[in-house]
């Protein structure tokens, strides 16, 4: 499922393909991808809009458009965002394709649609229960060490739910964190209010420094990953923990082992993470 860095790039390269294009016809084949307005409303309020910008928050992408309205799209578990060549035939699962004035189409494509498109004013996706209200953004100013150390020290659940629960940090799934936990020398199941300030401390530096590195990678191809232009990222190499039950630990060997946390598979070392 991507998680920030993956969304991260395609926002990055979405905004160097389509800001300030215009879209100039909308193709909407699987109507129940989109959960606000009703599907005719979503085309017809998309058809003819300028892209101004594009963000990301959390595991969602926003695009300003020039009507006010933003389209928001979550990739949910196997969503893809790409832009190619409009005379390209569309790949199976193609729900979405918005041609754009410069002649290359932005698609969605999504096998298992758990991925949700929505288009309005972003206080109205959120007055209407859409578009949730997410947690601190890990990546920016205002995750700081204060904050963060604090929140854990008031909650008593395991340190890998309060990573994974987007209303406290937005953006981080299941790979990141048990990356962030290994990183940080903690183990997944510890529960917060018995963290050392060590290691909240260590906990706090390792959330960007394990999103920047998967970033820096344009993120991790593990399922059906794959960025703006088809291709896939490179962090799967790097993955210290996740995915890796039973293999070696890269730190010290140790042979790493496979829990289920709050019903997510979850990898750990039994000796770098206490
Ligand atoms: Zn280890």
């Amino acid at each position: 499922m991507p998680e920030l860095p993956e969304v991260e790039t395609v926002a990055r390269d979405l905004r160097t393909a389509a800001v300030g294009q215009r879209i100039t016809r909308v193709r909407l084949s699987r109507p129940d991808v989109v959960r606000h307005p009703g599907p005719e409303a979503f085309a017809a309020g998309l058809r003819g809009t300028r892209v101004e910008a594009v963000e990301r928050l959390g595991k969602f992408i926003l695009c300003a458009l020039d009507s006010a309205d933003e389209l928001v799209i979550h990739l949910g578990m196997t969503g893809h965002l790409w832009v190619c060549n409009a005379s390209l035939p569309p790949r199976p699962h193609t729900h979405l394709r918005c041609r754009l004035e410069d002649g290359r189409e932005l698609r969605f494509a999504d096998a298992r649609r758990f991925g949700r498109l929505l288009l309005g004013p972003r206080a109205l996706l959120r007055e209407v229960g859409v578009l949730p209200l997410l947690g601190v953004e890990p990546l920016s100013d205002e995750f700081t060490r204060d904050r963060f150390t604090a929140a854990l020290r008031r909650t008593t659940r395991p340190i890998k739910s309060v990573l994974l629960d987007q209303r406290s940090i937005a953006g981080i799934g299941n790979i990141y964190a048990d990356e962030i936990c290994h990183h940080a020398g903690v183990r997944p199941t510890r529960r917060c209010h018995r963290l050392t300030r060590a290691e909240r401390v260590r906990l706090f530096e390792a959330v960007p420094a394990v999103l920047h590195k998967a970033i820096a990678n344009r993120g991790t191809s593990f399922d059906d990953y794959r960025d703006l232009w088809d291709a896939r990222g490179s962090n799967e190499e790097e993955l210290q923990v996740y995915g890796r039950g039973g293999l070696a630990c890269p730190r010290c060997g140790s042979v790493l082992r496979r829990t289920v946390l709050g019903g997510r598979s979850t990898v750990y070392c039994p000796d770098c993470q206490r």
